[in-house]
């Protein structure tokens, strides 16, 4: 537990590298936007970028079970990112495509070529690209794993599956026509496959720090990881003496 007072300020001046990792609908991008804003750190959504990849396979009919079919498809994704401050958005053939990716329909895709290694490997270089510099927040499922082993410090966020539900219902837009009961389907078998599949599977890093958010809101997780960041630093500087 990482307990210490928080007086809003960003005492953290080296930059860090902070992954987030965690099940659909734990709350990772409204924390990772928050904490980026607090930090004055870049936001990565690796989750936009499986979906713009999703995206790209459903407009173009792209036959994905079809290694070589889905290996030309990627060579020629024209895939652009934009992170500014706590701002991540995604251009595709230069139209911006990031409010677009949000539908169930690319969800389930998503989760399902994301279990495909031409797809991992495609995205791999782009995340470990922006990562780089550090002074960044990146939420996914394989951040603190796979793509960034050596961050600076790892969360992993989880809450009961009938709050991811309700929360992911209440961000769906009423033009979507779902309903609570196909959100909460949809959202159990994304984690089904996302825990199950062999190449990067959603699990907590062995150092990662685990914060249950069922019964806390965003402000509130907000606090606890700037603690833990807070007291991380400080062991850091304590140990250089
Ligand atoms: O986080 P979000 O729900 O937008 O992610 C969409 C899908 O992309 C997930 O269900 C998961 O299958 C995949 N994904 C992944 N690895 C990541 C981020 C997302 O496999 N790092």
């Amino acid at each position: 537990m990482c307990e210490a007072s928080v007086d809003g300020s960003n005492p953290v001046t080296d930059p860090l590298l902070i992954t987030i990792d965690g099940p659909a609908g734990a709350g990772k991008t409204t924390v990772s936007r928050l904490l980026a804003e607090q930090l004055d750190y870049r936001y990565l959504d690796t989750g936009a970028l499986y979906r713009s990849v999703a995206y790209g396979i459903l407009i173009n009919g792209i036959d994905f079970e079809d290694d070589a079919a889905l290996i030309a498809h990627l060579k020629e994704f024209d895939l652009t990112t934009h992170a500014h401050k706590n701002e991540f958005r995604l251009l595709w053939k230069d139209q911006d495509i990031t409010d677009q990716i949000r539908t169930p329909e690319i969800s389930m895709m998503a989760s399902v070529v994301s279990a495909k290694p031409a797809v991992r490997n495609f995205l791999l270089n782009i995340q470990r690209e922006m990562g780089k510099d550090k002074a960044l927040v990146c939420e996914g499922r394989d951040m603190g794993t796979v793509i960034f082993p050596q961050a600076d410090i790892k969360f992993f966020l989880d809450a009961d599956p009938h709050a991811r539900a309700c929360r992911r219902y209440k961000e769906t837009s009423p033009k979507a026509a779902v309903t609570f009961e196909d959100i909460s389907r949809d959202m159990l078998q994304r984690d089904q496959n996302d825990r199950q599949r062999v190449l990067s599977p959603l699990r907590p890093a062995d150092d990662a720090i685990r914060i249950d958010c069922t019964d806390i809101d965003p402000h509130a997780v907000v606090v606890r990881m700037m603690n833990c960041i807070k007291s991380k630093v400080r062991e850091r500087k304590t140990s250089r003496f």
